[in-house]
């Protein structure tokens, strides 16, 4: 199964996507994490990248396209994979398109998780990470059971520095720009799929997996 999962930052797409992975013993490919990663790694990449996920700004093209198209040729990708994050601009979704297509493949379902942005503000202040595993919290709505800790891996959580309120704002912009006109994009193939992205999370998760299965 390949599916991408589409929507503001902050909609909710990496809480459905990791479910989604988990459920169905398939990898969950998030370019936001792989970018936090080299960022904690120090890499060549996570500086680059760096100045622009502090900005609120995406990291040009030419940085992500490869690095989601040589993840795939991991053995982990063959029962397939839920993109988190990326596609984030056409050009990037054309070149998927052509990767995949070089194998005959192709994208199945490409999920919209809507929200709108007056939800998106509350969402992304109350957004905490863990700095271990990557889990995410929400201070109201998904409370770790320790105050500040990962309940999965003990470690802290933190308000990511893009997620402060002046960089959100950046970066729903962005996405009103650059990221949007995707979903015309994929409704034009005919894959598109949207959920309500409002409702609680199990209740979208279960409209998703309705979905998947039809
Ligand atoms: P994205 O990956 O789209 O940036 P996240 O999955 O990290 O978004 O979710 C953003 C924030 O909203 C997190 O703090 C998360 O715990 C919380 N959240 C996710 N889904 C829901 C939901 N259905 N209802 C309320 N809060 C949610
Ligand atoms: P995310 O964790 O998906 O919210 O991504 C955090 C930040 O990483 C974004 O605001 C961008 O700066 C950068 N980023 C992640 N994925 C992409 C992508 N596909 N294209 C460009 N920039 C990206």
């Amino acid at each position: 199964m390949k599916v991408i999962m589409l929507g503001a930052p902050g909609a909710g797409k990496g809480t459905q996507a990791k479910k989604l992975a988990a459920k169905y013993d398939i990898p969950h490919i998030s370019t936001g994490d792989i970018f936090r990663a080299n960022i904690k790694n120090g890499t060549e990449l996570g500086m680059k990248a760096k100045v622009y996920m502090d900005q609120g700004l995406l990291v040009p093209d030419e940085l992500v396209v490869d690095l989601v198209v040589d993840r795939f040729k991991n053995p982990d990708c063959e029962k397939g994979y839920v993109l988190d994050g990326f596609p984030r601009t056409i050009p990037q979704a054309q070149a998927l398109d052509t990767a995949l297509e070089k194998n005959g493949d192709a994208v199945e379902y490409a999920i919209d998780v809507d929200v709108p942005d007056s939800s998106i503000i509350k969402r992304m202040s109350g957004r905490r990470a863990c700095v271990g595993c990557g889990a995410t919290y929400h201070l109201v709505t998904i409370p770790p059971k320790k105050e500040g800790i990962c309940d999965t891996c003990g470690a802290e959580l933190i308000l990511r520095e893009d997620d402060k309120p002046e960089t959100v704002e950046k970066r729903l912009n962005v996405y009103h720009e650059q990221t949007q006109p995707l979903i015309n994009y994929y409704n034009t193939k005919g894959i598109l799929k949207s959920v309500d992205g409002t409702q609680d999370m199990d209740v979208i998760f279960n409209e998703i997996n309705n979905i998947v299965e039809s």
